[in-house]
């Protein structure tokens, strides 16, 4: 994206400010935005002690997640599914669906953000061994498919959705604060 290239320093950074908050770019457009905003604000965000309270319950929230995925055998099945099925439910442009913010979280929780597709049918975020980021979208996280539902005892499913319910949670509270965060430094700047 153009904007980092601005000599004028001071620009670039009120420019930045204006977190974009809609869908409306193409990823790649997104994932530049949400790197420039990392370099230039990632430091002062991770040591803000609010943005580093949502961030480690976001993470604590997604490894439990993980966690009872394992536990269930959700992990086992889909496992199976993209072997024996090639099954992947990550299809080309769930991708469109990530905001700016949600792309930033990703950097602030170390994950990279690839400029390349790896699988041309898949999700822009989908690699070799399933998806490559930690913040995923709440239409991933919720997603139980027909054969999980029919596989999968409905305790058990019960059960991880109380977790992908609370994951979900703690995303949309990490992407408020991101995004208030963004706001108050904006107004600061008199923008
Ligand atoms: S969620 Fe369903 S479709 Fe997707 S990988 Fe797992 S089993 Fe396959
Ligand atoms: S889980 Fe990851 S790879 Fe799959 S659709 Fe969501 S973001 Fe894309």
């Amino acid at each position: 994206m153009s904007m980092v290239d601005n000599s004028d320093r001071k620009k670039v950074k009120g420019k930045l400010l204006g977190l974009p908050h809609g869908t409306d770019y193409s990823i790649l457009e997104k994932i530049e935005w949400a790197d420039s905003l990392f370099e230039e604000f990632g430091s002062d965000l991770l040591k803000d002690p609010r943005i580093q309270d949502v961030l480690s319950s976001y993470r604590a929230a997604i490894a439990e997640t993980s966690k009872v995925m394992e536990e269930t055998g959700v992990i086992a099945e889909c496992t199976d599914c993209a072997i024996n099925d090639g099954g992947s439910c990550c299809g080309k442009g769930i991708e469109a669906k990530f905001t700016v913010a949600l792309l930033l979280l990703n950097r602030l929780l170390g994950s990279r953000l690839d400029k390349e597709r790896q699988d041309m049918d898949g999700c822009w975020f989908l690699g070799e061994r399933g998806c490559k980021i930690a913040a995923r979208h709440t239409i991933c996280v919720n997603y139980l498919c027909k054969r999980l539902q029919r596989n999968i005892a409905r305790n058990k499913l019960q059960r991880l959705q109380r977790y992908i319910g609370a994951e979900a949670d703690a995303a949309f509270v990490a992407e408020e604060e991101l995004k208030q965060w963004f706001h108050t430094r904006k107004k600061m700047q008199g923008g």
